[in-house]
């Protein structure tokens, strides 16, 4: 079985063309080999330059294909604007909705903003794991946070109860304890170097997990093959597939991720037992169930 914990609906681009309906999106499933998948809200933050993918979008589309996707909700956590915000409406209408998460959560503020602290310490209290995208630049959408993840850190001391899904280039860029600066956005290549902060807080906190979706995720974990199948090993409980996949288009060409996990599967890098959690059985564990 394969559970895609990150895939999208809606548009990316300008390009209307583009646009990804629930019907592509499970022929691209279809066509990858993927059973279940999370699907993602993003238009709560006015940063996305995606459009029609709230978290009304999603159920509607998840409400199409109970069998096959996931609906997860989204909450900007600057709505209310103050750090005492009670989130309970919205979160009780979401669960009694069917969401078993919230995220893509990536709004251009600081990880550990108390605002976001607030926002996660609650969804920890419903269950629901915190999927995120983390981008350095200035500009554009993602959460913000310095060399070594000490904003991250702090979110998952204040917050145990809640399960962080870790994404996007700048986490990424941390599973290495070289970080080129020009890089911190981007997808740093060659040798992986010990002492990343991805791994020292994957190993001190059982609370982050992370993704394998998108460029960011597969190059971290593909870049120094021999550390990326240590680390798959070494983190096997706490890795989650998925894919990222935001156009259309993308139906009809292979998928990196589905590509990786497939080579790691058909090369025996990793045991069948390590294989089976980052496929499915890490989502399982985390995901809220349905009330
Ligand atoms: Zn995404």
């Amino acid at each position: 079985m394969l559970i895609d914990v990150h895939s999208h609906l809606g548009r990316v681009l300008p390009d209307r063309r583009e646009y990804v309906d629930v019907t592509n999106l499970i022929a691209k499933m279809d066509a990858w080999g993927i059973d279940h998948s999370v699907v993602l809200p993003l238009s709560e933050h006015p940063e996305g330059a995606y459009l029609e993918c709230d978290t009304e979008d999603i159920l509607a589309a998840c409400a199409r294909y109970p069998d096959r996707l996931i609906p997860f909700c989204l909450i900007d956590p600057r709505y209310g604007n103050r750090a005492t915000m009670d989130f309970s409406h919205l979160f009780e209408e979401y669960l009694a909705r069917g969401c078993q998460g919230l995220g893509e959560l990536l709004p251009k503020m600081e990880f550990d903003d108390p605002r976001c602290l607030n926002l996660y310490r609650q969804a920890g209290r419903y269950g629901l794991p915190v999927l995120f995208d983390m981008q350095d630049r200035p500009e554009g959408y993602g959460l913000r946070d310095e060399f070594g993840l000490p904003r991250l850190e702090h979110a998952l001391r204040h917050c145990p109860e809640t399960f962080f899904i870790g994404h996007g280039p700048t986490f990424w860029a941390e599973i290495s304890g070289v970080v080129p600066p020009d890089q911190r956005s981007g997808y740093p290549s060659g040798p992986v170097a010990p002492g990343g902060a991805v791994p020292r807080l994957l190993r001190q906190y059982p609370n982050l997990l992370a993704d394998t979706s998108a460029g960011s995720g597969n190059n971290a974990l593909t870049r120094d093959p021999a550390f990326g199948v240590e680390f798959l090993d070494e983190f096997q409980d706490r890795i989650l597939f998925g894919t990222d996949s935001c156009l259309r288009s993308d139906l009809g060409r292979d998928w990196m991720t589905v590509t990786t996990i497939r080579d790691l599967r058909a090369q025996r890098k990793l045991s069948e037992a390590a294989l089976e959690k980052i496929e499915w059985r890490n989502a399982l564990r985390v995901l809220r169930r349905p009330r």
